[in-house]
């Protein structure tokens, strides 16, 4: 007979959890595998608060189980690895990201694209080979095979560099993948979130034009002055989106909640395509003319594969792409996921575990 799940898992962590769809989150002690042969562990300093997070909380795509314990974008320090391990050593600053496991034999686990396998290991709210529940990075430390390991390049401050993992990946992988990376193309980016920043940043770093669709006309200022965008467009002003109609190549939407996809279907050149990253729980409503008139595309895409993170996290260290972040002490976590339904946050929340997570 197998050992019991806390047999194999004997190392004592503790953070920060939900016990049921309140979503409200309160201390918690589990506990975490030893460090495996090709595993690093690491102590875990900061980690950003996605939307993702917020709707598993709340149980808003039906699949989550409790408790639940959050977190994707999850940056520390090394503390222990394996016998096999290659690429790392005690001291790396590093991080994972939203996922911990793939099959490895997929056709998509043998292109690097981890994130497409049909066995893919989320970072929370998933289950572990051995039948054990994932735990996010809301917790004083994480344990994860090496191939799931990303490290931070060192001109990034670490707070600043943990939404990268989530938020940076999943908006520079569409940009590169849909083609949307080439100097002059002009890009869409609706929703003004985590995500949504970040989006900002890479396409001006790729040399796109960038338009940024936004439901809050008081982000504007800071949008064009501080993230470079080169227009604003308020999406409920009818005025200024039939102004901008058929002017962009491809539009990366990251809106968290139902909306209206026609008018930005009316925002396309001919042939541009919308690629939707956010993930409402309910269905969008799509009637096809506005697809048909023009040849438009509309896709998805999620997350990106551990080689794609790693020359994500490359390019933002070359050329200085930080998150903006507003820092909060772990006691202050409810009060941000509040604040997060109403879009208040510029951009991304990031939680200074390493000073403010206290022992459970
Ligand atoms: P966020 O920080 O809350 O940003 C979402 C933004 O969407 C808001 O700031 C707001 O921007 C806009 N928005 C919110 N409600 C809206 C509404 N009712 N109508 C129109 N616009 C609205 O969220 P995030 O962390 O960036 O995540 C965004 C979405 O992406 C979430 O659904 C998340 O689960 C999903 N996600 C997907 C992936 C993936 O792999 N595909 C990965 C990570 C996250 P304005 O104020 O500018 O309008
Ligand atoms: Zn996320
Ligand atoms: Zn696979």
């Amino acid at each position: 007979m197998g050992k019991a799940p806390e047999e194999e898992h004997p190392v004592k962590a503790f953070g920060w959890a939900a016990r049921d769809t309140s979503g409200v989150l309160s201390p918690f002690k589990f506990s975490r595998r030893v460090t495996g042969d090709e595993d690093v562990r690491f102590k875990i300093l900061y980690c950003g608060i996605c939307h993702s997070d917020l709707h598993s909380l709340k149980n808003e795509w039906g699949n989550s189980t409790y408790p639940l314990l959050p977190g994707h974008e999850v940056v520390g320090v090394v503390t222990e690895v394996g016998s096999k391990v290659q690429k790392y050593k005690v001291g790396d600053r590093v991080g994972v990201g939203c996922m911990v496991g793939a099959c490895h034999t997929c056709e998509n686990c043998e292109n690097n694209l981890e994130n497409y396998c049909p066995k893919m290991i989320l970072t929370y709210n998933s289950v572990n080979y051995d039948g054990t529940k994932t735990y996010g990075g809301y917790s004083d430390h994480m344990v994860a095979n090496e191939r799931y390991i990303v490290r931070i390049p060192d001109n990034l401050p670490l707070d600043a560099a943990a939404p990268l993992l989530c938020a940076g990946i999943t908006t520079y992988s569409p940009l590169r993948y849909y083609g949307l990376d080439k100097p002059g193309t002009k890009v869409g980016v609706v929703g003004l979130g985590g995500l949504g920043h970040v989006a900002v940043k890479f396409a001006k770093a790729f040399g796109a034009i960038v338009t940024i669709i936004s439901t809050s006309p008081s982000k504007k200022q800071e949008a064009i002055e501080v993230l470079g965008a080169d227009s604003f467009i308020v999406s409920t002003n009818p005025d200024e989106m039939q102004a901008a109609m058929g002017t962009l190549d491809g539009i990366i939407d990251t809106v968290s909640a139902v909306h209206a996809l026609v008018p930005l279907l009316f925002l396309l050149k001919s042939h541009g395509k919308i690629i939707m990253v956010g993930a409402p729980d309910k269905p969008l409503e799509l009637p096809v003319f506005p697809l048909i008139i023009g040849r438009k595309t509309i896709a998805g895409s999620c997350i990106g594969g551990m080689k794609e993170t790693q020359e994500m996290i490359d390019f933002a260290g070359k050329h200085n792409i930080s998150p903006l972040i507003e820092v909060i002490p772990m006691d202050y976590v409810n009060t941000a996921i509040e604040r997060l339904i109403k879009a208040d946050v510029k951009y991304r929340f990031v939680l200074d575990v390493g000073n403010t997570l206290k022992a459970a």
